[in-house]
């Protein structure tokens, strides 16, 4: 019977240019992790995580690009830096998530489908409105999720208690400018490949 534990061949499985790009778009010293487990034990999320956080740290440290990439937490990881804050060396643990984060999505990974359409919504509406509308994120995300109803109870007590609008509040003066400019200046950079 085979063994459910199976050894990564470092030699075959190890990606050097992956740990040089993490450590560089992440501005963080990875090899100072220490894997005392810190992080993991204060994210709230863990239960949910198929890697926890701390073992995420050890698989960009090792250069198993793949697997990291590809795993479910980074998608779940809701960037409350509770593990920034518990690191004991001071490592960006929560700025690390979100590179990987950054670095799946231009690989093609996305395992938690929702949570990608929920961002790229949240994304699209703060980039035409300036901020979030909420109620036209809540439509798009109903529509593109797949379940257009499930969450409509909500809308009447939202609407009632001011808590969701018909139509956008878009920041006054140059507000939705600047941060259209945000954004263009974010897709100029990834296609000079920056
Ligand atoms: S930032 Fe993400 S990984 Fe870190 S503790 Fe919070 S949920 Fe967990
Ligand atoms: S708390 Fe810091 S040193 Fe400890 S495992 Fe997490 S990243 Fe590594």
């Amino acid at each position: 019977m085979q063994s459910p534990l199976q050894a990564i061949d470092l030699t075959t499985s190890r990606d050097q240019s992956f740990v040089e790009d993490v450590a560089r778009e992440s501005g963080q010293d990875l090899r100072s992790c220490y894997q005392c487990g810190n992080c993991t034990a204060g994210c709230a999320y863990t239960m949910n995580y198929d890697i926890p956080v701390h073992q995420i740290m050890r698989l960009v440290q090792l250069g198993l690009r793949d697997k990291a990439l590809s795993c479910r937490s980074i998608w779940l990881c809701a960037t409350c830096q509770a593990c920034t804050t518990r690191c004991p060396n001071n490592i960006e643990v929560a700025v690390v998530m979100d590179v990987l984060r950054h670095m799946a999505r231009r690989a093609g990974h996305a395992p938690e489908r929702l949570v990608k359409t929920f961002t790229d919504g949240f994304l699209a509406s703060v980039a035409r409105h300036g901020r979030v509308f909420e109620a036209g994120l809540a439509a798009c995300f109903a529509l593109k999720s797949g379940k257009p109803l499930q969450d409509a109870g909500l809308g009447p007590a939202m609407l009632s208690r001011g808590k969701l609008a018909f139509l956008p509040h878009e920041p006054g003066g140059n507000g939705k400018a600047e941060v259209a400019a945000i954004f263009q200046r974010f897709l100029k950079d990834q296609e000079s490949g920056k």
